[in-house]
């Protein structure tokens, strides 16, 4: 029999937000593979717990994950914990879970913190749909592509932002998503110093600059969605014509609504003063 990966996730801040189950988790696993064995080791301490530590990191996560596995395959169990909230959510992770499924062995999760959704969900933005970008790349074309690319999407956008950063990120933004997008930023979360700051990005950018210290510790900032604005008027009545060429002015507007979104009612409108709208009904 196999050993189990449990994915453990710490606190990001405030460390009563350690669960009584990973608490648990790690006193029983015989081995925690760990981003930094001596921050987690710390972290250890705090519980009271003595636990073999092994480092798991972006340098050697190929070769730690074939030691992982050996261990698991001969039945051990094995916590994987980051410096703090989840692994795997810009941290280390992915190839020992991968390795993992691909070779049998049981992967539990054991959720609890992680910044991306305590920002999301303290934001004040669209939470039904959000893509988690983690990172952007730190300077270059590649971090004004990404920066573009992100101003246009069309769902809720959670971007980590190293602190030194943060000025340049919004500048950035406010240039390519205009001054008046909303965002919330939010630093330091579950820690003394919390800061959940919902507003335009023009008026964030004001309020960074204008206190330091709102530059300073561990940042997550939430974009809202590009407006959806949908077909103008042109368009719509550009199809509508169309329509009216074939059918009614109900029913064309019947469709017309379901197209575009708009009102039944003020697609009819719309028909009726094209002055195309004689033609049926
Ligand atoms: N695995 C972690 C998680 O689940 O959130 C993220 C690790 S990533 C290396 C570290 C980044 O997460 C920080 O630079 C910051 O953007 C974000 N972060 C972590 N803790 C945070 C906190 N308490 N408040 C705000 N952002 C935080």
């Amino acid at each position: 029999m196999s050993g189990t990966l449990f994915i453990v996730s710490l606190p990001i801040g405030h460390p009563d937000d350690l669960s009584a189950r990973a608490r648990s988790v790690l006193e029983s696993v015989a081995l925690v593979a760990a981003e930094d064995t001596r921050t987690s080791g710390r972290f250890l301490d705090t519980l009271g717990l003595r636990k073999t530590l092994l480092s798991y990191h972006d340098h050697n996560e190929q070769a730690r994950s074939e030691q992982l596995l050996t261990r698991l395959q001969q039945g051990e169990d094995v916590a994987l914990v980051s410096d703090a909230g989840t692994p795997l959510i810009s941290d280390p992770g992915y190839r020992i879970v991968r390795a993992c499924h691909e070779a049998g062995v049981r992967v539990s999760p054991v959720p609890g913190a992680s910044a991306a959704l305590a920002a999301l969900v303290a934001s004040g933005l669209p939470s039904d749909r959000f893509c988690f970008e983690g990172f952007l790349p730190a300077r270059g074309k590649a971090r004004a592509d990404q920066v573009a690319r992100v101003a246009a999407s069309d769902c809720t956008s959670i971007l980590y932002e190293a602190p030194g950063r943060i000025a340049d990120l919004l500048d950035r933004l406010e240039q390519a998503a205009g001054p008046h997008r909303e965002a919330t930023l939010c630093r330091e979360l579950t820690k003394h110093f919390e800061t959940v700051r919902h507003g335009t990005l023009a008026a964030l950018r004001a309020f960074v600059g204008a206190d330091a210290n709102q530059q300073r510790g561990e940042i997550v900032l939430v974009l809202a969605p590009a407006a959806s604005e949908g077909p103008g008027d042109e368009q719509l009545l550009a199809l509508g014509r169309l329509l009216l060429s074939e059918l009614p002015v109900s029913r064309a507007a019947r469709l017309l609504a379901a197209w575009s979104g708009r009102k039944r009612n003020d697609c009819y409108r719309l028909l009726e003063n094209a002055g195309d709208g004689e033609s049926g009904n």
